[in-house]
């Protein structure tokens, strides 16, 4: 997924105060993700979708298509931002039908294709031609070897280089998705100089969720997560956005970066990848930027399957209905998972914390290691008893998902 699923976008509005907006999201998302196919030519080893190559006879339809399109344009301005992802996007034949659709509706497109030999300097014009403006493409490493051996195509780092640098030389705003796992973790820093080198506008980090191809294996522990995020609060001072996926505490860590100053926060990683990133970018460029709005799974973001399912996200496969029988806002706005999650009403060490609203934890790995979509993330950093039960190995089997 890597090339999904973000649980904000390369446009997303923001708080400057970084202060929450309890009710905000409660009738309209800001993100609605549409997967509009599974078909894919890539096998990455985390893809949320588990793509496969050809399309599924049961995808949405073009009318179908046209008919969320709709409901989102009957929302009014400023329309929710529709993110069209898969599998690869660019396989949909009837894509430059959606997008003119889209258009017409005066509903926000952003893409998130693969980089495929589908994706030339051709489709990237025609694609600007029908309206869309901004597109993000996934990179998983800063070395080749690293990205090739994630997406399991040989010189497939080379060309989404190539790709990122011909997107910016035609004025798409470009994000990059990478998901941070134990084969690149080490690599962050060199991925951001990277990234600043090719002038991206918007980086991305995924924290992997247990499922699809992903494995637990490639998950991080709690402290090594603590660990990125002061990275990318680092990275961050650079110019460039950064954002996670799955990993909300990292709002509390830029909040809390931001009050107490630079470097409190020390363990022997974390000090190198910073040293590692001055040497790489020299003295940083930019002051750190308030986090942006509180968005989570359910809570502004909606993720729409190829098949019409709906979910708080692509990487919480607890179906909550389908748009071919039920409107898309209907389900956003009265499903009791959503309306709980959006108020709060979570267990264990969330409940209880005091940066429940401007975090909230992973809705999706609380169920991939729980079963509950409300308890504890257990990936939390902040939370000792979440941690304890994750090293502990007591978390795992409990789960059901
Ligand atoms: S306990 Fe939950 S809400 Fe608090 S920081 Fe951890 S994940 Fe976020």
């Amino acid at each position: 997924m890597s090339k999904y699923v973000s649980t904000s976008a390369t446009f997303e509005p923001r708080n400057e105060s970084g202060v929450s907006t309890p009710g905000r999201f409660d009738q309209r998302p800001l993100l609605v993700f549409w997967e509009m196919t599974k078909a894919c030519d890539l096998a990455c080893r985390h893809c949320r979708a588990s793509a496969q190559r050809e399309p599924a006879a049961d995808e949405l339809t073009l009318d179908e298509g046209r008919s969320l399109i709709d409901e989102l344009a009957s929302l009014g301005s400023p329309r929710p931002i529709l993110i069209l992802t898969g599998g690869d996007c660019l396989k949909r034949r009837d894509l430059f039908l959606l997008l003119d659709y889209a258009a017409s509706q005066r509903v926000p497109v952003a893409l998130a294709p693969s980089v495929t030999p589908l994706l030339n300097v051709g489709m990237m014009n025609a694609l600007r031609e029908h309206g869309v403006h901004s597109i993000s493409l996934s990179l998983d490493g800063a070395l080749a070897a690293t990205h090739d051996g994630v997406r399991g195509v040989a010189n497939h780092f080379a060309a989404t280089c190539d790709a990122l640098a011909s997107l910016k030389r035609l004025g798409f705003r470009v994000q990059v998705n990478t998901t941070v796992m134990r084969q690149n973790v080490d690599e962050l820093a060199a991925i951001a100089a990277l990234l600043q080198r090719l002038g991206v506008d918007v980086w991305e980090v995924f924290f992997v969720v247990t499922t699809g191809r992903a494995s637990e294996a490639l998950a991080l522990t709690p402290p090594e997560i603590r660990d990125v995020c002061e990275l990318l609060v680092e990275a961050a001072r650079y110019g460039m956005t950064v954002r996670t996926v799955e990993a909300p505490y990292f709002r509390r860590t830029v909040r809390e970066a931001a009050e107490r100053g630079e470097n409190q926060w020390s363990s022997p990683r974390a000090d190198q990848w910073r040293s590692d990133l001055r040497t790489r970018l020299g003295p940083a460029t930019h002051s750190l930027r308030a986090p942006s709005v509180a968005t989570r799974d359910g809570k502004g973001v909606i993720f729409v399957s190829s098949r019409g399912e709906v979910y708080a996200s692509g990487f919480l496969p607890l179906s909550l209905g389908n748009v071919r029988s039920t409107p898309l806002m209907t389900i956003y706005r009265e499903h009791h998972l959503l309306r709980q999650i959006r108020a709060g009403e979570f267990r264990g060490g969330c409940a209880s914390c005091a940066s429940v609203d401007l975090c909230g934890g992973s809705r999706a790995r609380a169920f991939a290691t729980f079963g509950d979509p409300l308890g504890v993330d257990p990936a939390c950093p902040y939370q000792a008893d979440a941690s304890r039960m994750l090293n502990a190995g007591l978390a795992f089997p409990a789960r059901r998902a």
